[in-house]
């Protein structure tokens, strides 16, 4: 069981940043070549995984096993990933649904959470769910596609995690946020450098509903799946 503390405000659900301030909740991402040189701090929470831009062939298998060696040592991994598929780089695609349907295994048989990366690749990343038959759930990163894409992924019980992007005003997102069911949402900082709740605010604004419901909302849903 995954302890929120009652003063915590934000859940920030993947960010690369690897301070907490005292109010946040945060999943801090570690891409699993960094571990070796990782200070795991015991009160803190992480991801780990593979990401796709990071693939080497020659090396495939090892990182493998230390996802697996990583999530039976440390109680405080609490979600594989970043890990998924990029249309836009050019890693070879065979190549990168082969490593991401390996860690989504991983994720299966421990019952953790995915932290996915995707762009431009959602139903490459579908198929893979339902050839896995996978139960746990799918949170994308960086949500960033059209409300279709969206309601696709919470019909396969996927989540939409929300970034920085929305702070841009004339970005679609805005309508996906406007519409898109609450109950699959997640907010996150990834690589911003400004603060998480500047993007909870954008997202109440957009919403019509204050602050505290929407931080409310997020940590039942974080409940919903980190149990
Ligand atoms: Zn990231």
């Amino acid at each position: 069981m995954i302890k929120v503390s009652k003063n915590i405000s934000f859940i920030d659900i993947h960010s690369h940043k690897s301070f907490n301030n005292e109010n946040e909740f945060r999943i801090q991402n570690i891409m699993s070549y960094d571990f070796d040189n990782l200070n795991i701090i015991a009160s803190k929470y992480y991801s780990i995984g593979i990401h796709p831009w990071f693939i080497n062939s020659k090396n495939t298998e090892r990182e493998l096993e230390k996802l697996k060696m990583v999530f039976a040592k440390y109680k405080n991994f609490i979600a594989l990933g970043e890990a998924g598929i990029d249309r836009v780089k050019s890693i070879n695609l065979d190549e990168q649904k082969y490593v991401f349907t390996q860690q989504t295994m991983i994720a299966e048989s421990l019952n953790k959470p995915v932290i996915v990366h995707c762009v431009r690749a959602y139903m490459d990343v579908l198929e893979i769910r339902k050839t896995i038959h996978a139960k746990v759930p799918w949170i994308f990163h960086e949500f960033s596609e059209n409300i279709q894409v969206a309601n696709q992924l919470i019909h396969n019980s996927c989540y939409a995690s929300i970034g920085s992007r929305i702070l841009n005003e004339n970005d679609k997102l805005n309508e996906v946020v406007k519409n898109i069911d609450i109950n699959y949402i997640f907010v996150e900082t990834d690589e911003f450098e400004g603060c998480i709740s500047e993007i909870y605010e954008k997202i109440a604004k957009i919403r019509g509903i204050k602050v505290s419901q929407l931080q409310r909302q997020v940590l039942k849903n974080f409940k919903n799946i980190f149990k």
